[in-house]
């Protein structure tokens, strides 16, 4: 069985507890939030326990490479505190499950990993990924299962990772190109954390996106509008690749906008959240980061995780704001997708 690399000593020392400190969602003075830790690696009962709304935040803000979000995640599996009703719990284990029903393409060494997303195909066509052509992989057998930490479920994670990484390694890819910004937290942040070696090299999309529009970039069109930009609880597990987002923006002439609700102090979607913390809870955090993307200004809300894109469409259209995930922006600023009015 994989454990989980955190190293107490490291806690015990820390002079921040930045981890729970910063956190969005619960309020601690410092020496709380160290003594919380602490509890916390003692497997002592603790607040946290009860009202972290796993939001991936604390893996972002510890910087002494300590793993607290997994940690989390493994007393409350030891404990027996489930976050969501058990029904919803199962739920998510069931329908993502591997069934031998996944789809592979003609994949070479360089492969698109569409996880279990089934908006992640329409994305990967176009000029953008013509070179990949029909290399692709989709379905639960390569599906990222970092999920399953929401529900403090790591013993479905340790389980089916090793797994998904055996998936590739049988078809013999030497690059994985992450759809879905989840994956590559997952092979870059949990594999490790947990001493899983990684059989390929994974590649975040937006690594992709920017060096091909750097090849395409007499065809760019710039959009000239300005854009918020939604940051999902994914990306807290792989923050190295934020500066993609406004080095994207500025190549196709997007204006990130300013806001309250951005960087580390990006709120979520607020969909997980609703069957963790509730209705209200979830509503209030909805509410805060569109009230936010309206008084910034923006016209776009753009977003990275398509499953945050389907939560907040909707809610921000309603506000006047226009989504579109930042694989759609690229392929307006090509011609490819029309702007609308
Ligand atoms: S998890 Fe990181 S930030 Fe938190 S107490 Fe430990 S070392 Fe400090
Ligand atoms: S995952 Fe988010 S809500 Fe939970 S303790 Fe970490 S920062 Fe706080």
């Amino acid at each position: 069985m994989y454990d989980l690399k955190h190293d107490e000593k490291v806690c015990a020392t820390c002079p921040s507890a930045d981890c729970l400190l910063k956190c969005q969602y619960m309020e601690f003075e410092q020496d709380e939030a160290h003594e919380e830790m602490m509890k916390l690696i003692r497997g002592e009962d603790c607040r946290v326990l009860h009202e972290c709304i796993t939001c991936y935040g604390c893996e972002e803000y510890c910087r002494r490479g300590n793993h607290p979000f997994y940690l989390i995640c493994e007393r409350r599996e030891e404990m027996g505190i489930l976050t969501a009703p058990r029904p919803i719990t199962n739920q998510w284990i069931n329908m993502t499950q591997m069934q031998g029903k996944q789809k592979v393409g003609a994949v070479k060494e360089r492969v698109m990993s569409f996880c279990f997303l089934p908006q992640l195909p329409l994305m990967g066509s176009g000029e953008i990924f013509k070179d990949l052509g029909w290399s692709f992989v989709f379905g639960a057998e390569f599906m990222c299962p970092a999920v399953h930490t929401h529900f403090a479920k790591m013993s479905v994670v340790k389980e089916r990772l090793p797994q998904v990484l055996e998936n590739f390694s049988e078809l013999g890819v030497k690059e994985v190109i992450c759809m879905h910004d989840e994956c590559y937290g997952t092979y870059t942040s949990i594999a490790p954390a947990y001493g899983m070696e990684v059989p390929f090299r994974p590649i975040h999309y937006m690594d992709y996106l920017y060096d091909r529009l750097e090849e395409l970039r007499d065809r760019i069109r710039l959009l000239n509008i300005r854009a918020v930009y939604q940051r999902p609880c994914s990306s807290r597990l792989s923050p190295q690749k934020l500066h993609r987002v406004g080095e994207i923006f500025r190549m196709i002439g997007v204006e990130l906008v300013e806001r309250e609700y951005q960087g580390e102090n990006a709120l979520c979607c607020g969909e997980i959240p609703r069957a963790i913390a509730g209705f209200r809870a979830a509503s209030d955090i909805q509410r805060r980061n569109i009230q936010d993307m309206v008084d910034a200004g923006a016209q776009y809300c753009v977003f990275n995780c398509p499953a945050c894109q389907t939560t907040l469409s909707e809610r921000v259209v309603k506000f006047g704001l226009k989504p579109v995930h930042l694989i759609e922006l690229c392929k307006m600023a090509l011609g490819e997708i029309e702007m609308e009015d």
